[in-house]
C-alpha cells in the first residue's frame, strides 16, 4: 500500500463517519426543536445506536494500519499541509476513541437524551430533586469516561481535552484567576458610578413576530447565508452544523425582553458564520472542522458583544430598530438605548448576563463541575454550593433552583468541561478584534454604515478557513502575534465601560 492509496482510504472512511455523525446531529437538532415529548424514549435509542455505530467505525483497526503507513511518509512533509493536519488529528481521535468502551459511549448517549427531557421538566417545576438522580448518573458516566481516557493531573483534564485540545485545567484556572480579580475590581467601580442606564426601556412590548423578522434581517446583513442556513425556535438557543450548506440556528423570543432574543440570535449566528466559513472541500476531515469549542465561542461572543453591543453597530441599526418597534422606542434616544443594552447588573442568569459579570458565571460553573468530577462535591450538595457561590461572587441569591442550578442545559446533556470555552472565547475574541483592527484599520466608520465585511473577511482569512490546522493557542498566536492573553479583554472592557459609566 502506498501512502497515497492509504490516504485516499483514510479520507473515504473519515467522510463516511462524518456523514453518519451528521445524521446524529440532525436527530439532536430535531429533539430540541420539534420532536414531540413522547418520542424521547425512541429517540434516545436512535442516538445510542448511532453513537455505538460511530464508535465501532472510529475504532476499526484498519484506521491504525492506514495511519501507520502514512506517518513518517513524504506525503506529510509539510506539517501545515492538509494531509498532515488530517492525519495528525485522525490519529489523535483514533487513539482517544479506542480507550472508550462501546458500552460506555452508548450508555452516555442514551442517558444524556433521557436526562435532558427530565431536566426540562425539573426546570419547569423548579424541582431539583427530580433531576438529581440523573445528574448523579451523568457525573458517574463522565468520571468513567475520564478514567478510561486517562489524564495528567486531574480527571477534569480528560474532559477538557474533548473541547479544548491541548489546554489543561491548571492553565484555565490560572487565566481565570487573573481575570476574576480584574473583573471584580471593574465591577466595583461600575457599582460606585452615579451614572445608571435605564434597563427598563428594554422591558417594554417588543412583538415576537417583529423580533424574529428583525433578527433575521440583521443576521443576513452581518453575513449569515440563509440559502445555507435556517433560524428556528427552541427553548435553549444553539447552533448545529448539519453539513455544508445546512447550518441551523435556533432562538427564543420574549416580548417583554428585547435583549434576550436578539443577542441570542447574534450569538448563535456567530457560531453559524464560523461553520459557514469552513472550507467545504474538506468536509468530514479535520481541515474542514472547527478548532475547538473555545474557538467556536470566540466567534459567537465576538458578534454578540464586541460587535452587537458596540455603539457603531447601533448607529447603523438603531433607526431601523426604532421604526420596527415604534411603540416601545419612539421616545428613546440612541445613546440611552445603547447604554441600556450594555447595562452592568449582577444577576442570577448567565445567558442574560452583561459582558463583565458573564465570566463570573463561568468561573462558578468551572469550580463546581471540577468539584463534582473530582468527587469533592455531591449532587445533593450542589444547589447549596451553587447559591453560596452566587452570593459570594455576584452578591445575588437565585429565587429558586430553576433560576439557579437548573438554568443551563449543559450538565443535563452530559457536557462537563464545556463551560470554560465561553470565557476562553471571550479572551480570544478580544484578541482577534484588536488584531483585526490593527490589520484592517478602525472598524467604527464602516460599522456605523452597516458594513461588517472587513471584520468577517479578516475572520475568514485568519480563523475560519484554517480548520484544525493549528491548536487554538497556536491559531491565536498566528492570527494576533500573541499567545492567549486576557489583557485585550480587560483593556477593552475598561475602555468601553469606563466611557459608559464615566469612571
Ligand atoms: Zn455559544
Amino acid at each position: 500500500m502506498t501512502p497515497e492509496t492509504a490516504y485516499a482510504d483514510l479520507v473515504r472512511r473519515a467522510r463516511e463517519e462524518a456523514l453518519l455523525a451528521s445524521c446524529a446531529d440532525l436527530l439532536e437538532w430535531d429533539e430540541e426543536t420539534y420532536m414531540p415529548k413522547a418520542g424521547v424514549a425512541h429517540r434516545s435509542e436512535q442516538r445510542a445506536l448511532l453513537a455505538g455505530l460511530l464508535h465501532e467505525r472510529g475504532t476499526d483497526p484498519r484506521y491504525g494500519e492506514l495511519l501507520d503507513v502514512l506517518e513518517g511518509s513524504e506525503l506529510l512533509q509539510d506539517p501545515d499541509a492538509a494531509e498532515a493536519v488530517n492525519v495528525r488529528w485522525l490519529r489523535h481521535e483514533y487513539e482517544r476513541e479506542k480507550k472508550l468502551p462501546r458500552s460506555l459511549v452508548e450508555e452516555g448517549a442514551r442517558v444524556a437524551s433521557l436526562a435532558y427531557e427530565a431536566w426540562i421538566e425539573a426546570k419547569e417545576n423548579a424541582d431539583y430533586a427530580a433531576f438529581r438522580p440523573w445528574l448523579e448518573r451523568l457525573v458517574g458516566l463522565s468520571r468513567a469516561e475520564a478514567e478510561a481516557l486517562g489524564y495528567a493531573d486531574t480527571p477534569y483534564d480528560a474532559l477538557l481535552e474533548e473541547y479544548e485540545p491541548g489546554v489543561r485545567t491548571a492553565d484555565v484556572a490560572a487565566l481565570f484567576a487573573v481575570l476574576q480579580q480584574e473583573l471584580l475590581a471593574l465591577l466595583g467601580e461600575v457599582g460606585g458610578s452615579s451614572r445608571k442606564p435605564q434597563a427598563k426601556l428594554l422591558r417594554r412590548d417588543f412583538p415576537v413576530d417583529r423580533q424574529r423578522l428583525f433578527s433575521e434581517a440583521v443576521a443576513s446583513a452581518l453575513g449569515f447565508d440563509f440559502e445555507g442556513g435556517r433560524l428556528d425556535l427552541a427553548e435553549h438557543p444553539f447552533c448545529t452544523a448539519v453539513g455544508p450548506g445546512d447550518v441551523r440556528l435556533t432562538a427564543r423570543y420574549d416580548s417583554r425582553s428585547f435583549p434576550r432574543g436578539f443577542f441570542a440570535v447574534l450569538h448563535e449566528m456567530g457560531h453559524g458564520l464560523y461553520e459557514q466559513g469552513l472550507d467545504r472541500a474538506h468536509f468530514g476531515l479535520p481541515m474542514g472542522e472547527v478548532v475547538s469549542l473555545g474557538m467556536h465561542e470566540s466567534q459567537s461572543r465576538l458578534w454578540e458583544n464586541l460587535v452587537g453591543r458596540s455603539r457603531p453597530f447601533w448607529r447603523a441599526f438603531y433607526p431601523r430598530t426604532r421604526a420596527i418597534f415604534r411603540d416601545a422606542l419612539h421616545d428613546v434616544k440612541l445613546d440611552d438605548f445603547h447604554f441600556a443594552i450594555c447595562a452592568v447588573r449582577p444577576g442570577a442568569n448567565r445567558v442574560e448576563a452583561d459582558e463583565i459579570t458573564y465570566n463570573l458565571h463561568i468561573f462558578i460553573r468551572f469550580e463546581l463541575e471540577r468539584a463534582l468530577i473530582a468527587g469533592d462535591l455531591t449532587a445533593a450538595e450542589l444547589p447549596g454550593a451553587w447559591n453560596d457561590a452566587y452570593r459570594r461572587l455576584l452578591g445575588v441569591t437565585p429565587a429558586d433552583d430553576a433560576e439557579g442550578v437548573l438554568q443551563d442545559s449543559h450538565w443535563a446533556a452530559g457536557l462537563f468541561g464545556y463551560f470554560p470555552a465561553y470565557t476562553l472565547g471571550n479572551v480570544y475574541a478580544a484578541q482577534f478584534l484588536e488584531a483585526a483592527e490593527r490589520d484592517v484599520g478602525d472598524f467604527a466608520p464602516a460599522w456605523g454604515k452597516g458594513d461588517f465585511s472587513g471584520l468577517l473577511g479578516w475572520l475568514r482569512d485568519n480563523v475560519h478557513r484554517h480548520g484544525r490546522r493549528w491548536t487554538s493557542a497556536e491559531l491565536v498566536r498566528r492570527a494576533t502575534g500573541a499567545p492567549p492573553d486576557p489583557a485585550p479583554l480587560i483593556t477593552g472592557l475598561r475602555r468601553k465601560y469606563g466611557e459608559l459609566y464615566a469612571l
